[in-house]
C-alpha cells in the first residue's frame, strides 16, 4: 500500500473513532442530566371514555401541609396523574404565624393590625369576631399557574374540617372565600350553592367501627348534601363502608390526603404499585366533563392495587385491559395467555379455585380445563362491594 493511501485510511479510522466517542459522550451527557420524567400510567379507553388519574385531596403550606402548591403539581405530573385538587383546611392553618414573624418588619404598622395570626385553629370552636382573614384562593391560584405549564388540571377546592363532626371536601367551588360559616351544614350548603361537589373524607377515621355512618353524618347524607365518599385515604381503606357507598349511590374516591412529600408517603410507587388515585372515566379532561363524570359515579378508587367502583365499570375496565388467547395445550390443559395492556396489575381467579396474577404491561399463561369455550376470570383485586368482585367472560377459540 502506498504511504498516501495508508495515511488516508488511518485518518478515516480516527474519524470513525472520534465520531463514536463523541456520540458516547453526547448520550452520557443526555442521561446524566437531571431531567423531569413523567411515569406514564397506561389505561385503556372504556366505553368511549378516557380514564383520567386524579388525587382530589391534597394539602399545602396554606393549611397544615409541608410543601407548596407548585410542588404538589410537579409531584402529580411526575407520578402520571392528570388532575389534582388543592384542598387546604379552612379551619386549621399553620403558615400564618410564621409568615407574620417573617414579614413583621415588612408590613406597615398601620396595615399590620394586631401583628399576629388569628383564628388559625378553629376545628372544634368557632372563630372570634375577627373571622378567618386569609385568602383561601391563593393555594389554587399558585397550583394553577404551575399546572398550566405542564398541561395538568387543577380543581379549586377546600377541606371543611370540623373535628368530631367529620371532614368534607368541597371541589369545583368558585370562590373559597365565601364558604366558611361556623355551622358545618351552612358551610356545606354555601359550597353547594357555588355548584360544588361534596365528598366525605376518611369516613371511618373517627373510630367508626360500624358499616353505617354516625348519626350526625347520616343526617347530611339523608339531606342529600353528600355526593361521594373516600373509600381509601392515605394508607387506610374503609372496607366496612364499601356497601354503604356503592349501594347508596355515592361516588367512590381514593386520595392521598398528603401533607408531606408524596415520595415519603409512597416510596415504592412507580411500577406495579402507585399512589392513591381516583380514576375518572370522562370524555375530556375539562371541568365540565370531569364534574359530570363525578355526578354520574364514573370513578374507580385505586388504593394499593385494589380497585373499588361500580360493577359494570370494573368489568369493562378489566375487559378493555386484557386480551386472552390459547397459545398451546397438553394432554390435560389448554395454555391460555392473558396479556395485560394496562399499567395496573390484576390478581386473577378462574375455574373456582385457581389463582394467579398478571402484572402491568405483562403477560401470564393460565392452565385451563380442556374443552373450555368460555373462560370466566374474576379479577380479585376489584371490588364493587365488600367481598364482591366482578366476573368477566372471554371466548376461547
Ligand atoms: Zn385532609
Amino acid at each position: 500500500m502506498k504511504r498516501g493511501k495508508l495515511l488516508l485510511l488511518i485518518a478515516f479510522a480516527a474519524t470513525i473513532s472520534t465520531t463514536a466517542t463523541a456520540q458516547l459522550s453526547a448520550v452520557r451527557k443526555i442521561f446524566s442530566k437531571t431531567r423531569d420524567q413523567r411515569n406514564e400510567i397506561i389505561l385503556p379507553k372504556v366505553n368511549g371514555y378516557n380514564i383520567y388519574k386524579a388525587d382530589l385531596h391534597l394539602h399545602t403550606i396554606y393549611s397544615d401541609g409541608d410543601v407548596t402548591p407548585s410542588i404538589r403539581v410537579s409531584e402529580a405530573w411526575a407520578d402520571g396523574l392528570d388532575i389534582i385538587a388543592i384542598t387546604d383546611h379552612m379551619e386549621y392553618r399553620r403558615i400564618e404565624r410564621d409568615m407574620f414573624q417573617y414579614m413583621g418588619n415588612y408590613i406597615r404598622e398601620d396595615l399590620r393590625g394586631e401583628g399576629k395570626a388569628v383564628n388559625t385553629n378553629v376545628l372544634n370552636t368557632s372563630p372570634d369576631e375577627r373571622g378567618l382573614l386569609v385568602d383561601f384562593n391563593v393555594g389554587y391560584n399558585r397550583a394553577k399557574a404551575k399546572a398550566d405549564e405542564l398541561g395538568l388540571m387543577v380543581i379549586r377546592g377546600v377541606e371543611i374540617t370540623r373535628g368530631k363532626l367529620g371532614d368534607y371536601n368541597a371541589i369545583f367551588t368558585t370562590d373559597n372565600n365565601k364558604l366558611y360559616d361556623p355551622n358545618l351544614e351552612t358551610t356545606i350548603r354555601n359550597a353547594r350553592s357555588q355548584g360544588a361537589f361534596i365528598f366525605h373524607n376518611h369516613p371511618q377515621y373517627r373510630k367508626n367501627t360500624k358499616s353505617t355512618m354516625p348519626e350526625h353524618c347520616e343526617d347530611f347524607y339523608a339531606k342529600g348534601l353528600i355526593d361521594g365518599m373516600e373509600l381509601a385515604n392515605n394508607r387506610s381503606y374503609y372496607e366496612r363502608l364499601f356497601n354503604y357507598c356503592m349501594e347508596g349511590g355515592y361516588t367512590p374516591f381514593a386520595n392521598s390526603d398528603a401533607h408531606n412529600l408524596i415520595a415519603l408517603r409512597y416510596p415504592d410507587a412507580g411500577k406495579d404499585y402507585f399512589r392513591n388515585m381516583t380514576l375518572i372515566l370522562a370524555k375530556n379532561c375539562d371541568e365540565k366533563s370531569i364534574h359530570k363524570a363525578l355526578k354520574e359515579r364514573r370513578t374507580i378508587a385505586y388504593h394499593a392495587n385494589m380497585l373499588i367502583g361500580r360493577e359494570d365499570l370494573l368489568a369493562d375496565l378489566f375487559r378493555a385491559s386484557v386480551s386472552v388467547e390459547i397459545v398451546g395445550e397438553t394432554s390435560k390443559v389448554l395454555k391460555v395467555k392473558v396479556t395485560n395492556h394496562s399499567s395496573l396489575p390484576y390478581s386473577l381467579r378462574w375455574e373456582g379455585k385457581r389463582e394467579g396474577a398478571v402484572y402491568g404491561l405483562s403477560a401470564t399463561v393460565l392452565n385451563v380445563r380442556k374443552g373450555t369455550k368460555e373462560l370466566i376470570i374474576t379479577p380479585t383485586n376489584m371490588f364493587y362491594g365488600k367481598g364482591k368482585s366482578p366476573k368477566v367472560a372471554f371466548k376461547l377459540n
